[in-house]
C-alpha cells in the first residue's frame, strides 16, 4: 500500500462510519472530513486534541494512550491545550493520523466499533464538550482579496468609476492584524468604545461604536513556517497550510473611517476576531478544489501557480436578535469567488523575507459575491446604512445592535455528504461605560 492511495481512500464518497450520526447527509462532520480541534468535557476538564465525527468527538490523547494511533515521533502531542505541537510534526504526520482515523472510524473496522469499553474512553458527545481556541496564534494577518468587496467599498467611499486602486489587481493587499484578540466561536463580543468623528463637528467625540459590523471571511492556519529571509514560492505555498476555519473580522466602521488614514485600521479591528473551533485540513477540501477567477492583468511571476487553487465552499451568515426565536439569513456566498488565492497570499506575505510560524492565522478578507444578497458585511448589504435589512423577526438592521447573535456557517457539498466547518458565532454585548 502506498500513502497516497491511502490518503485518496479517506476521500471516498461511499465510505461510511459506524458513528451513525456521521452518515447523515446534513451533518458537517462525515468520515471524509475529520477536522482537528481542542476540547474538554464535563467529566474531564483537561484540554486535549479531538477530531469531530458526526455528533461526537474522538479523543486522540485517549486513542494514543490505548495504542490505536501511531506516530513516527514519540512526542506526546495530543494531551495538549493547543494543536501547535501536532501541527509542527509536519504534513506527513497530519496525513498519517488522517489515514489511521479514517480506517478506525469506518463502518467495516471492528477495533473501536466493537469495543464498548474503548469507545466509552475515546468518544465524547459534542453536546457534552466545550471547544477551545484550537491553536496558539503567534501572528494574525488579514487580506483584502475579494474583488467584489474591494469594488463595493471603493465605490462607497471613493469613486464608483475607479473603485479599485491600481495596486489592488497587482497584489493581495493585506495588513498585520492583532493575534491576541482572536477568540473561539461562542465568545461574546463587547461593543468597542473609541474616537468617532461626526460630520458636523470639528473634533472627534469619545463613545461607543455606532456602526458595528461583521466581515464574513475564512482563515487559513500555517502548518509549516518559513525562516526569516526565505520566501515561500507560490507553487509550494499550499504545502505550508494546515487547514481552514471560518473567521468573523468584527469591524467598527465609524472608528475605522476616522483612524484608518494613513496606516490602515487599528482599534476598529483589534477588539475581537472570532474563528470556528474545527480546523478543516486541505486534504479534506481536496475534492472541492475549483479554478480561481481569471486574473487580469496577469500577476507578476512570483505570484504564478499552475492549476486550480480555489475551493467551492458555501458560506452563509445569520443574525438573531436576542429576543427573536428565529435567525434571519442575511448573506449567502461562496469562497470560490475570491480573486487572490491562499497560495498567492502566502507567497506575497513572505516574498520580502517575512517569516511565518506554525499557528499563524491568515484572514481571506471579506468574501462578497456578485449579487446584493451575497455581500459579506453589513456595510455592503445596507450600503453604509442607507438600505436597512428586513429581518424575519426583530425589525430591521443597518448595523449590529446589542444582543444580536451572528453566526457564520460554511460547508462543501459532496454527493450525499457535506464537509462542513460547523459554525462561528458571537453575541454583541453593550459597550463598557
Ligand atoms: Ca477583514
Amino acid at each position: 500500500m502506498n500513502a497516497l492511495s491511502d490518503l485518496q481512500a479517506t476521500l471516498e464518497p461511499s465510505r461510511k462510519s459506524w458513528v451513525e450520526s456521521a452518515n447523515d447527509s446534513a451533518n458537517n462532520f462525515p468520515v471524509q472530513n475529520l477536522p482537528f480541534g481542542i476540547f474538554s468535557d464535563r467529566h474531564n476538564d483537561a484540554r486535549r486534541v479531538g477530531v469531530a465525527i458526526g455528533d461526537e468527538i474522538v479523543d486522540l490523547a485517549a486513542l494514543q494512550a490505548a495504542g490505536l494511533l501511531n506516530l513516527s515521533s514519540k512526542a506526546d502531542v495530543f494531551a495538549r491545550d493547543t494543536l501547535n505541537d501536532f501541527i509542527a510534526l509536519g504534513r506527513d504526520a497530519w496525513r498519517s493520523v488522517r489515514i489511521q482515523l479514517s480506517k478506525l472510524l469506518s463502518s467495516d473496522t471492528a477495533t473501536l466499533r466493537d469495543d464498548a469499553d474503548l469507545r466509552a474512553k475515546s468518544l465524547v458527545h459534542q453536546a457534552d464538550a466545550q471547544l477551545h481556541l484550537p491553536v496558539q496564534i503567534p501572528g494574525y494577518t488579514d487580506f483584502y482579496s475579494s474583488k467584489e468587496h474591494a469594488t463595493n467599498v471603493g465605490s462607497m467611499f471613493r469613486d464608483p468609476k475607479n473603485a479599485l486602486l491600481p495596486n489592488w489587481s497587482e497584489m493581495p493587499i493585506g495588513y498585520n492584524g492583532r493575534a491576541s484578540s482572536v477568540v473561539v466561536s461562542g465568545t461574546p463580543v463587547r461593543r468597542p468604545n473609541g474616537q468617532l468623528k461626526l460630520p458636523d463637528q470639528e473634533r472627534p467625540v469619545f463613545g461607543a461604536c455606532r456602526k458595528l459590523d461583521i466581515e464574513l471571511e475564512t482563515g487559513f492556519v500555517i502548518g509549516g513556517g518559513n525562516g526569516l529571509g526565505e520566501p515561500i514560492a507560490c507553487a509550494e505555498a499550499e504545502a505550508h497550510i494546515f487547514g481552514m476555519v471560518l473567521l468573523n473580522d468584527w469591524s467598527a466602521r465609524d472608528i475605522q473611517q476616522w483612524e484608518y488614514v494613513p496606516l490602515g485600521p487599528f482599534n476598529a479591528k483589534t477588539f475581537a476576531t472570532t474563528i470556528s473551533p474545527w480546523i478543516v485540513t486541505l486534504d479534506a477540501l481536496e475534492p472541492f478544489r475549483v479554478a480561481q477567477p481569471v486574473q487580469e492583468p496577469q500577476p507578476l511571476a512570483y505570484l504564478h501557480h499552475d492549476g486550480e487553487h480555489a475551493f467551492d465552499i458555501h458560506l452563509e451568515v445569520t443574525l438573531r436578535p436576542r429576543e427573536a426565536k428565529q435567525a434571519s439569513t442575511i448573506a449567502r456566498t461562496n469562497f470560490r469567488h475570491m480573486y487572490w488565492t491562499m497560495a498567492q497570499q502566502l507567497a506575497h506575505h513572505t516574498v520580502s523575507g517575512c517569516n511565518t510560524r506554525v499557528g499563524d492565522l491568515m484572514g481571506s478578507g471579506t468574501i462578497s459575491g456578485p449579487t446584493g444578497d451575497s455581500y459579506g458585511s453589513l456595510l455592503e448589504l445596507t450600503w453604509n446604512g442607507k438600505k436597512p435589512l428586513e429581518l424575519r423577526e426583530g425589525g430591521t438592521r443597518t448595523f449590529l445592535e446589542d444582543g444580536d447573535e451572528l453566526t457564520l456557517a460554511g460547508w462543501c457539498q459532496g454527493d450525499g455528504y457535506r464537509v462542513g466547518f460547523g459554525t462561528c458565532a458571537g453575541e454583541i454585548l453593550p459597550a463598557r461605560r
